[in-house]
């Protein structure tokens, strides 16, 4: 558990070539400069890999998102303080912790037990004050909805209905929509309850979005 100088050079290299990429939201990169994503991937010997710009394994035969995507995600989100948000698929926690760190409340759901148990037990190390929730997305989190804004970070086959409902009218939604070999980002704004503005940003990979739960 320890973040050193190299760590934070590291950090401000990786903001500079997002900046490059695209990435503009300074609350984003400041994000990014302050959370220690070495401590994410649960396996020393893939430290020094966590400030390059690539996804890389974590528990379980999943992934955290290069840091590029999370960026995107994030800035597609517009977070701003003190937002409530939900996340499905907490994976490492990395996600939920930008979101966190931008000053939003975060509501984070893992449907992997052992991966929640990691990232519940990390985030509680660094003292970051997320929600963690064991359970299947697919259903989101219906007992603190409505939330405003929502962001997928798993490969979703489609937008579920009650996912949707969940989000206040305003709200912002930020998925990787299964589109052939790939998913493509889609954010989607809630108009009304009936009507949502729709943007593409590309294509993406992730993992899939599983029904149910796994121990
Ligand atoms: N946001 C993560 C990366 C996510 S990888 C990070 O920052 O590290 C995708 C995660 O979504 C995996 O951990 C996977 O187990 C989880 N997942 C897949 N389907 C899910 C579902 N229906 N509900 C909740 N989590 C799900």
């Amino acid at each position: 558990m320890e973040d050193t100088l190299i760590h934070k050079g590291l950090r401000e290299q990786l903001v500079t070539e997002l900046r490059t990429k695209g990435i503009s939201d300074e609350r984003v990169l400041q994000a990014i400069k302050t959370v220690p994503r070495h401590l994410f991937s649960f396996d020393s010997a893939l430290e020094k890999h966590a400030y390059i710009n690539k996804a890389f394994p974590i528990e379980s035969g999943q992934t955290i998102s290069q840091p590029y995507t999370v960026a995107l995600q994030s800035q597609l989100l517009d977070v701003h303080e003190n937002e409530k948000i939900l996340e499905i698929g907490t994976g490492s926690g990395y996600q939920a912790s930008i979101l966190y760190q931008m000053g939003a409340r975060v509501y984070t759901i893992e449907r992997q037990k052992q991966l929640y148990t990691s990232a519940k037990q990390l985030l509680n190390d660094l003292h970051y004050q997320i929600n963690t929730f064991f359970g299947d997305g697919f259903a989101g989190l219906p007992r603190f909805a409505p939330f405003d804004k929502i962001i997928i970070t798993a490969a979703a086959p489609y937008i579920p209905v009650v996912i949707l409902e969940q989000l206040k009218i305003g709200g912002i939604l930020v998925a990787p929509v299964n589109s052939g070999e790939n998913q493509e980002m889609l954010r989607i704004v809630k108009l009304s309850e009936t009507d949502f503005e729709q943007t593409r940003h590309g294509e993406c990979k992730f993992v899939p979005m599983l029904d149910g739960t796994s121990d």
